[in-house]
């Protein structure tokens, strides 16, 4: 056999180039692997030289608090000395939130991990990340010595990978086709789910009927759970769009918060390293730092955006429902106080096994945070109380100034057909009221 030398053999600079990419994936794929690997030893090295002994930061004892607070008022900043639940309805509350606290624990996997940054490419990201902060750091730098860019490198990152997933990876499904003619369907209910739906983990799935008469075929839509084999069915709504996301943000290396909502939603944060804080990401709207979407946004009322990580959870409304009295909806099934407890719950149940360091400084990052929380709340009130100003009440004017997360919020879900859309009542605002308490599964 010979090798030809034709104008058909690539040329040797493009030949460096696909193997220089070639060798930096593989790079990226290593030091992400090490830096896992290395991240679980020195996590199982702080608990094996944890002492057996008794915890210290055992679970407070509080006098019973006779009178449940009012709704909302972990929305006003009321201080709360955490309760334990006691009544059947706190108690279903506690059991579903420690359930939901688990979803992060299934990403923690660094094989899988591995695994899944297979299907997603590299090179691409990360130059479009790279570009992207370079961009961000010639502006800031535009702007006087000492300005900070707006994103880190890493922030970039996911926002690129956010892009990827949304534009050319995960699709979305409503009633899926039919798999014979590609006829649309029509729900019929649900049906048990098959061994190896079941095998994949999928406990439910919903029924679909094909539409022409004629055809008939039934089609089947497991939901599946498991971000790992959502890798690989690719699409769904988005409980499946979060948990696969969430889970691939991990695997680039970021910390990450699956936020749960009481309203039926499900998003993402991604901890900033370079602003000091979690940043809201909703990838099936291709939504980064825009946490005022679902409010001021699609016109949602919310209850509850309860976050949950690798190491902790937390009660995030506030950063969602800026301004309770148009945008809350009823906190009811529990008491503050015992939502408080739950929370210090689950965080000493995650942080259990680690270093007196590590927990010191999750403990200065949630301070951080419930300062920044409070911060919107007071910002609400000085904004609803500074709007009625004299000139406005003389002028007969009287408008409100915008919160600076607002005006990015303004637009409608981009997501999921306009029935669909309707139907959850989440075309933006302005749209005649509707219940949000949808019909249909997440
Ligand atoms: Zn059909």
């Amino acid at each position: 056999m010979e090798h030809s030398h034709g104008a058909s053999r690539p040329s040797a600079a493009n030949v460096d180039a696909t193997q220089l990419a070639t060798e930096l994936t593989e790079r990226f794929r290593q030091v992400l692997s090490t830096k896992r690997l290395n991240d679980l030893s020195s996590r199982s090295v702080q608990s094996r030289s944890a002492s057996p002994a008794p915890r210290d930061f055992g679970t407070p004892q509080p006098p019973p608090v006779q009178n449940a607070p009012p709704s909302y008022s972990s929305l006003r900043n009321i201080p709360l000395v955490p309760e334990p639940p006691q009544d059947a309805r706190s108690l279903r509350f506690k059991n579903m939130l420690h359930s939901l606290s688990n979803m992060p624990l299934r990403w923690e996997n660094p094989g899988l991990l591995d695994e899944a940054l297979r299907v997603v490419p590299l090179e691409q990201i990360y130059s479009e990340a790279e570009e992207e902060s370079q961009i961000l750091q010639a502006e800031a730098e535009s702007l006087g010595a000492g300005k900070k860019a707006a994103w880190g490198y890493q922030d970039c990152v996911v926002r690129a990978l956010m892009r990827w997933f949304k534009r050319s990876f995960f699709s979305w499904v409503n009633n899926p086709p039919c798999g014979r003619c590609y006829s649309p369907t029509i729900g019929v209910g649900m049906a048990a789910p098959l061994p190896d739906e079941q095998a994949r983990g999928a406990n439910q799935v919903e029924l679909y009927k094909c539409s022409l008469d004629h055809c008939g075929t039934y089609e089947r839509y497991p939901r599946y759970n498991d971000a790992f084999v959502l890798l690989q069915t690719r699409r769904g709504r988005c409980g499946e769009w979060a948990n696969c996301f969430s889970m691939l943000c991990r695997a680039v290396g970021s910390r990450v918060r699956w936020v749960w909502n009481a309203e039926d939603q499900v998003w993402t944060e991604v901890y900033s390293v370079h602003r000091k804080r979690w940043v809201h990401v909703d990838v099936c709207e291709e939504a980064w730092d825009k946490p005022l979407l679902y409010t001021q946004g699609w016109g949602k009322k919310l209850s509850y955006c309860i976050a949950f990580s690798a190491d902790g959870a937390m009660d995030v409304t506030r950063r969602y429902v800026r301004d309770p009295t148009k945008y809350s909806a009823e906190r009811s099934r529990a008491p503050e106080a015992v939502l408080h407890h739950i929370m210090t719950e689950i965080r000493n149940m995650r942080r259990n096994n680690m270093g007196k360091q590590e927990k010191f400084r999750l403990e200065g990052e949630d301070m951080r945070e419930d300062r920044e929380l409070r911060t919107y709340v007071i910002t609400s009130i000085a904004q609803s109380v500074s709007k009625i100003n004299a000139d406005d009440i003389i002028n007969g004017r009287l408008s409100a100034r915008a919160d600076p997360d607002a005006q990015k919020a303004l637009e409608g879900r981009t997501n999921g057909n306009a029935q669909w859309i309707r139907s959850r009542g989440e075309q933006g605002r302005g749209t005649p009221g509707q219940d949000p308490h949808n019909q249909h599964p997440r």
